[in-house]
């Protein structure tokens, strides 16, 4: 399946193929002469153009949602059971398609990309069993002849609105659930890599979701405005960088919808000394350089409490001599360890925090600046980065950076440690490596964070637990996925009903008039 088979050649390049909106069940090319180039990162090359949606074709797809929508909550709960089940027997035997989709546009190793498919998928087999989760409950005889019970029911049209880093699974954590429960999606995906988003509306298709249900709106500020303004849509699912995540939750309140908003991180890992040293240098390097960094969940601190940092940065130091770093869709069947950044701009940046480190006096152990590959010198490549002694008053240790850099920060204490942790902006995950478990409960009960690892880096919670961190980490209170999912997307009624028995028919039974409460 080619998803640029039906568009319209760019206009701001020629020869350059137009990625254009899924609107109504089919592709859409876009008249809004308005573009985003989209890359290929392991080459630099531009390898399409994404189109960028005007105000005309905003409404058009909105208006197409809420047609689908009506359409779609008038199904049976066994009919949309189908189309979900089918829809997850598709995804489960062609995944790879997407997989390569997503390593082209993203750069990510092929099995990373297939790696957020499954975390994706295990949201759709949750949704599968979604006639349990949004049953309501009934009261039955809570006063003589009435009985109480509640529905739940769909909003109507919702936004998601994604992030560049996981353009399967972040979607995928909120439309299988949303669609389930009966609603329509509007979702803008990121304009760094949209292709993923339009294989999947293809998908819903083929699984005999009815047209509009599932619409792909591509697009910048202004696609994000016209879903935060639409009087239309109902909700917003949003992950991404936390000013963004803060600028969604309000504007999107303002204009009275439900909103959840999903932002950045900064990750801490505290190794406690009685640690296993091996299997924290295993894990921090997984956990630091998987997908170069650009994961919400990884890990970009380390806080040795001291004896421990010196042995640590050395075993480190070991594993990332042996990383591969390359082209992720592979070189002659060999996948590497690590792809490129996203873009040139956006490694430019990672490479600036690395600079600011030094200049605030931090060593820098291993310097992934100005790396190369073979025969693919101008990809976005950053080389795994380890710095040591960081200021906490450096902004390469206060704010986020996104790639493959990680800082080992040495502490006295376990209370130094969790003090540092607590005092950042962000709560979104943290870990502690330790063989104490008492250590490991006390540091469960008194870190601020949403989501922790006990010996595990990266601490993403399974489809039935819900995901979603603390503090600049998440504006709103409704985590994605999970129970938290069933409750965002849809809303409860409450009816309390009397129904007279026949046999009693008669003034008593009436109650009379009565105007107490
Ligand atoms: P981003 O905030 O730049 O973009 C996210 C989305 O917002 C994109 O669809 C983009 O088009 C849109 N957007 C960007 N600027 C906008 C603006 N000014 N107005 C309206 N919309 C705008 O984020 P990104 O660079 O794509 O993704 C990386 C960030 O996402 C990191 O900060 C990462 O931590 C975060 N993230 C968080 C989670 C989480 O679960 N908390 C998960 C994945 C990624």
């Amino acid at each position: 399946m080619s998803i640029t088979e039906t568009a319209s050649p760019s206009a701001s390049a020629p020869g350059v193929p137009l990625i254009g909106h899924w609107v109504d069940g089919a592709l859409r090319p876009s008249a809004s002469g308005r573009t985003a180039p989209v890359y290929n990162p392991a080459t630099g090359a531009v390898q399409a153009d994404v189109a960028l949606a005007d105000q005309a074709e905003i409404d058009a797809a909105i208006a197409s949602a809420q047609a689908g929508f009506e359409v779609w909550s008038g199904y049976s709960i066994a009919k949309r059971q189908n189309v979900l089940f089918a829809f997850r027997e598709l995804l489960n035997s062609r995944k790879g398609e997407l997989a390569a989709i997503i390593t082209a546009e993203h750069g990510k190793v092929v099995s990373d990309s297939m790696g957020e498919i499954l975390r994706g998928q295990e949201v759709v087999e949750l949704a599968t069993g979604f006639p349990n989760l949004i049953k309501g409950a009934f009261s039955e005889n809570v006063s003589t002849g009435i009985d109480v019970y509640s529905l739940k029911q769909p909003l109507g049209v919702v936004g998601i609105i994604s992030p560049f880093n996981f353009p399967a699974m972040v979607p995928m954590w909120f439309f299988p659930i949303a669609i389930a429960a009966g609603n329509a999606v509007v979702l803008k995906p990121s304009e760094k890599d949209p292709s993923a988003a339009l294989w999947l509306a293809q998908l819903w298709k083929e699984a005999g979701l009815p047209d509009g249900v599932f619409t792909v709106l591509q697009g910048d500020k202004l696609a994000v405005d016209g879903l935060l303004t639409s009087p239309v849509v109902q909700s917003i699912s949003f992950v991404g960088s936390t000013p963004i995540a803060q600028y969604i939750y309000e504007t999107a309140s303002k204009h009275g919808k439900r909103v959840q908003a999903l932002g950045g991180a900064k990750n801490h890992m505290l190794v406690l000394p009685d640690a296993d040293l091996d299997l924290v240098a295993d894990q921090a390097v997984n956990a630091g350089y998987g997908a170069a960094g650009e994961r919400c969940m990884a890990i970009s601190v380390v806080l040795a409490v001291e004896p421990v940092a010196d042995e640590l940065i050395g075993k480190i130091s070991e594993r990332i001599a042996k990383l591969k770093i390359g082209n992720g869709a592979g070189v002659d069947g060999v996948e590497p360890d690590m792809g490129p950044l996203i873009t040139g701009a956006h490694r430019d940046k990672v490479a600036s925090y690395v600079d600011i480190a030094e200049a605030d006096g931090a060593t820098i152990v291993v310097d992934g600046r100005g790396f190369t590959v073979d025969d693919h010198e101008s990809g976005f490549f950053f080389g795994p980065t380890l710095i040591d002694g960081v200021p906490t008053t450096s902004r390469a240790y206060t704010e986020e950076i996104f790639g493959p850099v990680l800082s080992v920060v040495r502490v006295s204490t376990y209370d130094e440690g969790l003090d540092l942790i607590n005092g950042g902006q962000f709560g979104n995950g943290t870990a502690i490596f330790t063989n104490d478990g008492g250590a490991a409960r006390r540091f469960q009960n008194e870190v601020q964070v949403g989501m922790i690892g006990i010996n595990v880096p990266i601490p993403v919670p399974v489809a039935y637990h819900s995901f979603g961190g603390w503090k600049q980490s998440l504006f709103g209170d409704a985590k994605a996925y999970g129970a938290h999912g069933f409750d965002f997307f849809t809303r409860e009624k409450a009816v309390t009903s009397r129904w007279i028995d026949p046999a009693t028919r008669n003034d008593a039974a009436h109650g009379g008039i009565n105007l107490g409460f």
